[in-house]
């Protein structure tokens, strides 16, 4: 059966940071859609160019089209033995047209991981993030920093601060996410599939305790 992984939490809470060491250990590609849309913006789409006025203000783009892009997505023949999604679904309409799709697909969610962080903590993480332009690999410039400044330790390429870290979009993206993704911590719950994780550990404390989590799903469920 594939391994159909969700992280859910706020802007900050690590999703991006864990997502890519989780796909290396898994072996499953990580969906991210807002590096999907940046990936739209960087190559002047007709998506992008709609995505950017929504993004440049820390606001959700419509779910039709967020959607319809992921839809795309795990489509695609990497995503067959499973896929670590980050930052989709962000609203209840999102999360019941995944279901659909999966259940489309003969598949259906292994677990959501639920990081759970205090507001406090988010403008600081997501302060000092810098991102590599080549591969998206996540750096903090005091938590989590490169080897050589300013460069990514996996390909050396260049680290950039991404447009809408900054301060004041940060504040609307994390009350965004109250508003509109934080129900879906009740709609996976009341299905048996959330998985708390406490995400002010240590970035490999974090890691472990969702490998945990997993091997032990995959011990019940084999
Ligand atoms: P963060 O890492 O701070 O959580 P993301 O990279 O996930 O931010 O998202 C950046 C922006 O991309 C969001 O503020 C939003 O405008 C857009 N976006 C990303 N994912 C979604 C989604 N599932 N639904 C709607 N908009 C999204
Ligand atoms: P998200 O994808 O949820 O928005 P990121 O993975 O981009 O979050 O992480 C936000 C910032 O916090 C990055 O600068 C990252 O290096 C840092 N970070 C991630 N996890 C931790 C952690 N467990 N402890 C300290 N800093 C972290």
């Amino acid at each position: 059966m594939p391994l159909d992984l969700i992280l859910l939490g706020p802007p900050g809470a690590g999703k991006g940071t864990q997502a890519k060491i989780l796909s290396q250990r898994l072996g499953i590609p990580h969906v991210a859609s807002g590096d999907l849309f940046r990936e739209h913006l960087r190559q002047r789409t007709a998506l992008g160019q709609l995505a950017r006025q929504y993004m440049e203000r820390g606001e959700l783009v419509p779910d039709a089209v967020t959607i319809q892009m992921i839809r795309g997505r795990l489509e695609q023949e990497d995503c067959r033995q499973g896929v670590i999604l980050d930052g989709f679904p962000r609203t209840p309409a999102q999360a019941k047209a995944l279901d659909e799709l999966l259940t489309g697909m003969g598949r259906s969610l292994t677990a959501v991981f639920y990081i759970q962080i205090r507001d406090e903590f988010l403008i600081r993480r997501l302060a000092g993030r810098w991102t590599c332009q080549v591969c998206g690999a996540v750096y903090h410039v005091e938590f989590n920093p490169p080897r050589v400044p300013g460069r990514c330790d996996l390909d050396e390429g260049p680290l950039y601060q991404r447009e809408d870290d900054t301060e004041e979009i940060q504040r609307r993206r994390i009350q965004v996410y109250h508003e509109q993704t934080a129900p879906l911590v009740w709609f996976y719950r009341e299905r048996g599939l959330l998985v708390e994780i406490e995400g002010e550990r240590s970035v490999p404390e974090v890691t472990e305790a969702m490998i945990r989590a997993i091997q032990l799903q995959r011990a019940a469920d084999p």
